[in-house]
């Protein structure tokens, strides 16, 4: 009989954090293994974001802070709201968490009751749906396909509300697909919410620097609906800063004082230090992420000439984030001395241990056609790593 609780059971680990887990493990036994696997940028923390986290240190930042973050941080978010999204956050409707994923953890408890359902448009980002399951919620999946460039529509949208519908989580940028809501796709999907005022959006936006489409979207800035979204943001992916852990949300104050309650008790809110940080880089020009997004824009390209090179694969391309997403389902069946690939995770194994690379299946995303290539690495290990892939895909037969 198990000590742990029915909740921990319902839950499944993280096959992101699994899978470059096991690649450690390799590395370790001094196997050269290219992981392609976690969603976390290469480039270092910017030097001015590092000696404001010293100064903050100094400074003697280094007692409990606010439990919702400290309230110059909050008017810099609040600023950066305006200035990038056009929307009028004050400082009481931003939280400040432990990343991103905290942000979002914490306003799907605000919001989801026993039994109440949440769209997430598939393939999503890994943990939603168990973040769903902790609240006891019922995940309702829409998909989105590689034909429509993983993006879902108004009707489907439509015709996945039910009375019981009181959420919907989605991002944009997508980590896994790369893809990205246009204004007008945002509106089109906007037009079905506002019928239904009692459900609610958790915009996951923390790939809103990485995008190649010139312009990023958010849900809130939508005429009618401010009140009713989450948006999601934070310093991981655009100032290179996945260890300090900074997230935070701009919400209605309900919303807000509700994440500001939950996180009193489970953590007293960020680290002071790191929130020193983050205010560094919140008032940075965003100019100063330019040239990763541009680093990120060639490695795309690169990435995708190589695999037009690899018979078999189906890929879309990606307009914002670090991932290729290719639909991988042409393999499912074949096989290498004689030991059958059945689906995406046993690809993913064959291609570790034949190729020596790390991806993530795509059942991790809700899509098990296909597998999550993250292209954050640099040029000359992103060659190599296609170049091994398509020899050991073409070893199966
Ligand atoms: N949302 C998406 C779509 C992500 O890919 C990630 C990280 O991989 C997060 C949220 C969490 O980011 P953070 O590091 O701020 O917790």
């Amino acid at each position: 009989m198990t000590i742990l609780s029915k909740r921990l059971e319902l839950m499944t680990e993280s096959a992101t954090l699994e899978m470059a887990r096991k690649s450690r493990e390799l590395k370790a036994k001094g196997l050269d293994i290219i992981s392609l696997s976690l969603g976390e940028p290469d480039f270092n923390t910017p030097d001015f974001i590092k000696e404001a986290a010293i100064q903050g240190i100094h400074d003697n930042f280094t007692k409990y802070p606010p439990v919702n973050g400290y309230l110059d941080l909050r008017e810099a978010i609040a600023k950066k709201f305006k200035r990038d999204n056009g929307l009028n956050y004050t400082p009481d409707n931003i939280v400040v968490s432990t990343g991103a994923k905290q942000s979002i953890i914490n306003a799907v408890m605000s919001l989801v009751n026993v039994g109440d359902e949440v769209i997430i448009p598939t393939p999503f980002w890994v943990s939603y749906e168990e973040m769903v399951k902790l609240a006891e919620g019922k995940c309702v999946f829409i998909p989105a396909t590689i034909d429509h460039d993983f993006k879902i529509t108004p009707q489907q949208l439509e015709a996945a509300i039910t009375p019981k519908t009181k959420l919907m989580i989605f991002s944009s940028p997508c980590n896994p697909t790369g893809s990205v809501y246009t204004q007008s796709e945002l509106e089109a999907l906007a037009a079905v919410l506002k019928k239904h005022k009692n459900i609610y959006v958790i915009s996951d936006e923390i790939y809103e620097h990485i995008n190649f489409t010139g312009k990023h979207a958010s849900m809130a800035s939508i005429d009618g609906m401010f009140d009713n979204v989450i948006t999601v943001n934070g310093v991981s992916k655009a100032f290179c800063m996945t260890g300090w852990r900074i997230g935070f949300i701009g919400a209605s104050k309900e919303i807000a004082s509700a994440c500001n309650k939950l996180q009193g008790q489970f953590t007293s809110g960020a680290s002071s230090i790191a929130q020193r940080a983050a205010l560094a880089a919140m008032q940075a020009d965003p100019k100063v992420v330019e040239p990763m997004r541009e680093a990120f824009l060639k490695r795309r390209d690169l990435v995708l000439s190589l695999l037009k090179d690899v018979p078999g694969l189906k890929c879309n391309v990606p307009t914002g984030a670090f991932f290729v997403f290719p639909v991988v389902k042409s393999f499912f069946g074949k096989s290498f001395n004689g030991k059958k690939i059945n689906n995406a995770e046993e690809l993913c194994l064959f291609l570790l241990e034949d190729a020596r690379v790390a991806l993530v299946t795509g059942e991790a995303f809700g899509d098990p056609d296909c597998v999550r290539i993250s292209y954050a690495t640099s040029e000359a290990e992103l060659t190599e790593a296609m170049n091994r892939i398509k020899v050991s895909l073409a070893k199966l037969v």
